[in-house]
Formats: C-alpha cells, structure tokens, sequence
C-alpha cells in the first residue's frame, strides 16, 4: 500500500500545465501554472511560487484553504460515513438542516450539490406550485438580463447572458428577462400567468451589481400581487459573504425560496434550496432528488464552516475587511485611475475599469497572478475580489502591495501602447 501511494505522488510531479490542453474538455482556459498547496490565504504553485488569494475559489472558500475546523469535521466524518443515498437519511444532513432553517425566513430544506443544482430545484418547485394549486397555464419565471444562475438548460435560460444560452437552443420557454433594477420592466411583464420571479440580491457573475432595497421590496409586493414565488438566488452572496448571513437580511426583504451554494461547504461541493413548509409540500416524495444531495461526508463539512460563520464575530468581520479593502483600493487608484468605482458588498467587490481600459479586466488579473496575487474577473470591465470571510489583515496588506504593482504595470502598459 505504501508502495503505491509513493508511486502516486512521484507520478504527480509529471503532471504539466500543458496536460489541460491534452486530456481535458477544453471549456476553461486555466491560468498557466497549477496550485498544488493552500493555508489561509496562501496558495503555493508547483513551482513553489507563493500567492495571496484574493479569489477565494470564487466565493467558495469562506475559511479559507485548509481551515482546521473544516479538515476536522471532513476527517471526523470520513472514519464514519460517507454516503447511504437518500432510502436513508442521517445525522450531520439533519444537523445542517436545523441549522439553516433555525437561522432563516426558511422551514424546509432541499439538499444538492451545486448552485445550478438549488436553481434547478427553486424553478421545478415554482412550477409545481402553482400546479398544486389548481392554476392552469400558470408557468411564466421572470429573471433579468445578465444574471447568472447556473450552467444546466433551465438555469442557463433563466440566466439573462445569451452567450451562455444560444448554442444550446431549443431552450424550455416561458422565461423573460427584464433589465435589473428597473421595478417598472417587470410590472408591465408580470401577470397572473407568471409563476416565479428569480433575482439574485447582488449580481455577481454579471459585475457586482447590488439590487436597489425599493426594487427588490417592489418585487415582493408584485410577486404578492400575482401569487408568484421570489425567489432569491444567494449562491454567491450568502453564508456571510455580503456581511449579513443572507443578503436578504440587509434589505429586509423575505423570499419564498432561497438558493444557497458555494461558500457552504468551504471549498467541499453542497448546495441547498431553502423554503417554506407550505411551499415545501409541494415536492412531495419522488418528486425530485439527486444521489449525492444530503450525502453525510459533504453535511458535515458543511455543518462545521456554517456554524463557524454564523457568528457576529465573523459577520463583524467581514464589514470590517469591506471597508479595509475599499479604503485601500481608492487610494492605489487614485494616482492610477484605472477604477471609476468599487462597489460591492461585504467581500464580494467589484472595481469597474475606466471606460479607457475596456475589456482589459483579465490583463490586469494575470499581471497580478504574475505578481503573486489571485483576482477574479466579473465579465470584461470589472475586477471582482472575493477572498476568504476571515483573511488576516496582514494578508490583504500583503495582498494589496501586490495588487499595486500589478496596477502600476498595467498601467505602463497603456501608456506604452497608446
Ligand atoms: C456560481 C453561481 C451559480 C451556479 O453555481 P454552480 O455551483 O456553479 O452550479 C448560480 N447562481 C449564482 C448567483 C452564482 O454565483
């Protein structure tokens, strides 16, 4: 057995950046060097180079890499139970499931393994709703131009970014899109035959863009109105990362239904839907499910980074960071200029490139990759950051003095070229 364990790793160290491009579906365009270790904020590539990460696996890291209640809690659960299916239920999805609904608008959960998985969910759910209740025709969603709600057919269709979509045609009809934030576009397409409204409460693939409090306060009355369920698509923005558990609790504003994802099992692969009990009944046995959803290893992990979130120390904390990071971008921009504006909540930012520099987010995060440091892009003209809910303050200096020299050389390179 040992044998072969060394063998694996030695084995290992032959793996090449160029292998991507041999033995992988090439749907994503990796970044040229592979990380191999993290702790904390810290991530090392193969070739040793060390890195901050402002990128936090894309709002998934909540804790960090490696954070020890997390690797407790998967090593705990690892010697016990890995997976039954769900003729079985068990103790930690059960743990994860109070924990949820006794911290939210929520009674009810549905447990999966992904954001897309949960909107999916959210969508058959408003559809089956109104069915249950006798209406006839009764299956119109509402969704807005460039959100983001996952990458299956129905979720990439409520998406409103046809570069997502349109190769994949025929789509399942029934679902318009309205401009975000304009309360009046919906008003005049919602009726009684609409079913679901679904919004995410901080646009985040789109480019970090927060709801308005009236739009998202007006779309609940509309939903009222016309017996459609809201749904609030918070894969990105929940567990903590806005600074408030859900972002729907900053705007005061509850959802019939609640998507849940990413930053909820730290790095580990879990997504949840949450709901009411009404609403609930109506995915009554064999109506929907997944193998893995609720999977014992994947609710415990989940368990552990949620209880170690949902603390007001940690909720503090982020609005704390927020400002930190706001603070220190201007001032690096201001002898730059190469950001108009950052915006964002909690520590889920987005810094938007001066018209000048359109389309020229990515350049700016491989300088900075160069530099030792991982940023994300939010479409062509924003740089988005959503680094781990507690990095150290001495990280996000170290993070920001690379962040500067990746600015400064971007913008030489303007000058250079123009
Ligand atoms: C990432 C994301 C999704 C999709 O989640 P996956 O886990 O990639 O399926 C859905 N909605 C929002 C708002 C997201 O940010």
């Amino acid at each position: 057995m040992k044998e072969f364990i060394s063998e694996v790793i030695v084995n290992e160290t032959s793996i090449k950046r160029s292998d991507f491009d041999r033995w992988m579906v090439p749907a994503y365009s990796p970044a040229e060097f592979i990380p191999v270790r993290g702790e904390g904020s810290h991530l090392w590539d193969q070739a040793g180079k060390h890195y901050i990460d402002f990128a936090g696996g894309i709002a998934v890291n909540a804790l960090g890499h490696t954070h020890p209640v997390a690797v407790h809690a998967l090593q705990e659960q690892s010697q016990r139970l890995w997976h039954l299916g769900n003729g079985y239920t068990n103790e930690p999805v059960l743990r994860l499931a109070k924990q949820l609904t006794e911290s939210t608008f929520a009674d009810k959960a549905f447990f999966c393994n992904s954001g897309a998985e949960a909107n999916e969910a959210a969508l058959k759910l408003a559809r089956k709703v109104a069915r249950d209740k006798g209406y006839t025709g009764k299956t119109g969603i509402i969704a807005f131009k460039n959100a983001f709600h996952g990458r299956t057919l129905f979720t990439v269709s409520a998406g409103g970014q046809p570069k997502y979509s349109e190769d994949f045609a025929p789509l399942p009809p029934g679902i318009k899109h309205a401009p975000y934030n304009d309360l009046a576009a919906v008003a005049d397409i919602i009726s009684d035959a609409t079913c679901a409204v679904i919004v995410e409460p901080v646009q985040g693939e789109g480019g970090v863009l927060p709801a308005d409090s009236a739009f998202l306060k007006g779309l609940r009355e509309l939903c009222d109105k016309h017996q459609a369920l809201l749904i609030f698509d918070e894969v990105q923005t929940g567990v903590g990362r806005t600074g408030e558990l859900y972002a729907y609790m900053r705007y005061g504003v509850l959802p019939d239904v609640l998507t849940t994802a990413k930053a909820l099992g730290g790095g580990f692969p879990v997504g949840a839907m949450l709901t009411t009990n009404e609403l609930a009944a109506s995915m009554s046995s064999g109506t929907h499910g997944t193998t893995y959803g609720g999977n014992p290893l994947a609710a415990a992990v989940a368990g552990a980074v949620f209880g170690f979130i949902n603390t007001p120390d940690v909720l503090q904390g982020v609005h704390k960071r927020y400002q930190y990071f706001v603070d220190n971008i201007l001032r690096i921009n201001e002898d730059l200029s190469i950001f108009t504006e950052i915006r964002g909540a909690g520590l889920l930012l987005g810094c938007q490139m001066d018209s000048h520099y359109s389309g020229k987010a990515k350049q700016l995060t491989q300088l900075a990759s160069e530099e030792g440091l991982l940023l994300l892009i939010a479409g062509p003209d924003v740089v988005r950051l959503t680094p781990s809910l507690i990095i150290p303050f001495a990280d996000i200096d170290e993070g920001l003095k690379r962040m500067k020299r990746a600015m400064t050389r971007f913008a030489g390179l303007q000058d250079t070229q123009s």
